[in-house]
């Protein structure tokens, strides 16, 4: 039995992952391996958070892990929030704030491009494997639905239109930036 960190301890996260990856696989949280420090994700890049997580327990810990990092990009703000998206607006990590912010800095632009970007690092059998989930979209003028978290109520996908916060969380995990990259997770680990 393959016993595989995710480098996470939110269990609903968690329980998702294990229904999802093949059977012979256990998937243990950083609470199961002792891992009771918040990890810094100190990277300049999304990429770079999801990396530095990944490696601090298979070099701290021995185990094979993975773990994500997300983030909104948008356009007319050369890629910001991105890695900074949880802390935008300030350390209180408060979503009205962030929002806030995003729809300031967007006054009067009519370019509102923007994407959520989440990265999985794999550590596995020696070897480092990224996998990249991109959903693409736009930002709307004022928030709407109560649905999600972050940036769900300023963000719609392309060719829809609800915001991700007036989606369910099942219509949101089919064709977000994160879905897609678990997706991608999930088929490696099977064909291993
Ligand atoms: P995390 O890496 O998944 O913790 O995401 C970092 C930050 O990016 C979150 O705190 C949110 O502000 C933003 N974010 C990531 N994914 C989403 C999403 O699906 N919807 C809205 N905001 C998101």
């Amino acid at each position: 039995m393959l016993q595989l960190v995710f480098a996470s301890n939110n269990k609903n996260k968690i329980k998702e992952i294990q229904q999802l990856v093949p059977s012979d696989i256990r998937i243990l949280s950083l609470e199961d391996i002792g891992c009771d420090v918040d990890i810094p994700e100190t990277a300049e890049t999304i990429e770079g958070n999801a990396i530095l997580k990944a490696n601090y327990v298979t070099k701290n810990y021995g185990y094979p892990c993975f773990a994500d990092d997300s983030g909104l990009e948008v356009d007319a703000l050369n890629g910001e929030p991105g890695v900074y998206s949880a802390r935008y607006a300030g350390l209180q990590r408060n979503d009205d704030d962030n929002m806030i912010k995003v729809l300031t800095n967007l006054q009067n632009q009519s370019n509102r491009k923007a994407n959520f970007k989440t990265v999985i690092a794999l550590n596995l059998n020696g070897e480092q494997h990224l996998f990249t989930g991109i959903i693409n979209g736009e930002i709307i003028h004022e928030k709407r639905g109560t649905n999600g978290f972050g940036y769900d109520p300023i963000f719609v996908a392309e060719g829809y239109h609800k915001t991700f916060a007036e989606l369910s969380m099942e219509e949101k995990s089919a064709i977000s930036h994160r879905g897609k990259a678990v997706k991608q997770l999930i088929s490696y680990l099977q064909k291993m």
